[in-house]
């Protein structure tokens, strides 16, 4: 029996399950750690609330945790509660899949001022990431500035904007759903080093900005490239640029029928977060592209913020005994491979980016590198030698038939129409199995 350690539930763990089943069948067995007593990471964590169809992927890594040789073994920190040489004794295999949980800095003047923050925090207050939810955002004030020009950055400017009924149907945490609405927020200013060719979001998540019921996006015309340019882009960037052209459109009178603008302000670097303790404003400096890259133009100038969201980027979370590369934030690896039987895989191995989706081939190339490097098992002791070792410093392991009834307590307390009311409180969560 070959006895694989993943560690991360996410999209990247349960593909490389998925691939270690198809690979060997009954001849392994695959033990899924998690920090959490919950599965499945960013799905839960970090995919919008008001996106439950693409949640829904999480059934599909269901129907992998369900199969027999599977296991979810939840609660256990690798690195704190149990060290990577400890699970490098127990099984032929550990596969990193940690993701990349902590926001990149924004290094500039300022970035500690009060009322600032990473994606990964508040994207983690607003999804219930029990690490997060006391993040209480200050939304008393009327401007937000969101900096970045992909997807996450979009998320954050949508949650800022919608009212209670279009949450609707969503799984945002009760804390966040009341302090969101309640919010004085007025003006979002999406801040982008670069233009609207630049941008990294993709079609059908911009084109909803243009549909909410409370904000309208606005684009300056004079930002837009000329339109013959838009034929050289590849096409889903193209749609995108088109979404921008018709918010650029969008006629003064619908703008008085909404109270909140989402301001696209491009060729703008941030230099500076400025304020007496709690941040009030940000310095701009005014970029022009040169060669792709943004250029400062030496032109600066402030723009009143009372809450910064940083969406720049993630960073993987180092791991005692594990090489890392601290330029890139992850763990270094050669194509998944960091030491003999230790492995990478998901955001951990290739940084923050792609979609869910781009996880599955990488979890599928990772167990073929296995495959490659220890055709045969090596007599590892696997969950047996771990369950003695948490049972020796006392884990309170949680498994997926626990999740299961975590699961069904979270669906028992939901809002009207909600699918759960998550647990945000680890103590709680461990609690609700029972
Ligand atoms: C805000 C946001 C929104 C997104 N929205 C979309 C979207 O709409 N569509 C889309 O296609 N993609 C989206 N993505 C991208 C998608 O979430 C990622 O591609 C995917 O989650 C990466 O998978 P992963 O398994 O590598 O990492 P993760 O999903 O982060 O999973 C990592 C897991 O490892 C666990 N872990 C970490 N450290 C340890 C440790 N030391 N011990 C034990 N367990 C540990 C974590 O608890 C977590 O469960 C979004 C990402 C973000 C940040």
């Amino acid at each position: 029996m070959r006895h694989i350690a993943i560690i991360g539930s996410g999209p990247a763990g349960y593909y490389t399950a998925e691939a270690a089943q198809k690979q060997w069948g009954d001849d392994v067995k695959v033990d899924i750690f998690d920090r959490l007593p919950v599965p499945y990471g960013l799905i839960r964590t970090g995919v919008a609330p008001d996106h439950q169809s693409i949640k829904g992927v999480s059934r599909r890594y269901e129907q992998t945790a369900l199969s027999d040789n599977v296991s979810f073994v939840g609660n256990v920190t690798i690195g704190e509660d149990v060290s990577i040489d400890e699970l490098l004794g127990l099984y032929d295999a550990v596969v990193l899949a940690t993701g990349a949980p902590r926001d990149r800095g924004l290094d500039l003047p300022g970035d500690h001022l009060r009322n600032v923050h990473g994606s990964a925090a508040f994207v983690g207050w607003y999804n219930g990431h029990p690490e997060f939810a006391a993040l209480d955002p200050d939304l008393s004030g009327d401007t937000a500035v969101v900096i970045g020009m992909g997807n996450v950055a979009l998320d954050v400017a949508r949650i800022l904007s919608k009212t209670r009924e279009e949450f609707a149907g969503s799984d945002i945490v009760g804390h966040a759903l009341e302090a969101l609405v309640a919010s004085k927020i007025r003006r979002i200013v999406v801040l982008g080093r670069r233009g609207p060719h630049q941008i990294m979001m993709t079609p059908k998540e911009l084109g909803e900005l243009g549909h909410l019921t409370r904000a309208a996006p606005r684009v300056d015309p004079a930002d837009l490239p000329d339109v013959g340019e838009d034929a050289l882009l590849e096409p889903g960037l193209r749609k995108s640029v088109n979404h921008l052209r018709s918010f650029a459109a969008i006629p003064e009178s619908h703008r008085a029928d909404v109270d909140i603008e989402v301001e696209f302000d491009f060729f703008a670097s941030p230099r500076a977060l400025l304020g007496e303790g709690k941040v009030e404003a940000i310095e701009v400096e005014r970029t022009r592209i040169e060669n792709g890259r943004a250029v400062g133009t030496g032109e600066f100038y402030e723009i009143p913020a009372s809450l910064v969201v940083a969406c720049i980027g993630y960073r993987t979370a180092p791991i005692p005994g594990v090489p890392f590369d601290e330029r890139a934030g992850r763990f270094a690896n050669d194509e998944g491979r960091i030491l003999p039987g230790l492995y990478c895989v998901g955001w951990a191995r290739r940084g923050p980016s792609g979609t869910i989706g781009t996880n599955r081939p990488d979890g599928f190339g990772v167990v073929e590198r296995i495959a490659e490097d220890m055709p045969a098992p090596a007599g590892r002791k696997g969950r047996e030698g771990f369950d003695a070792l948490a049972a020796a410093r006392g884990l309170e392991v949680v498994t997926f038939r626990d999740w299961k009834k975590i699961e069904e307590a979270e669906a028992a307390r939901a809002r009207d129409g909600a699918p759960r009311e998550k647990f945000v409180d680890v103590a709680e969560m461990i609690r609700a199995r029972g």
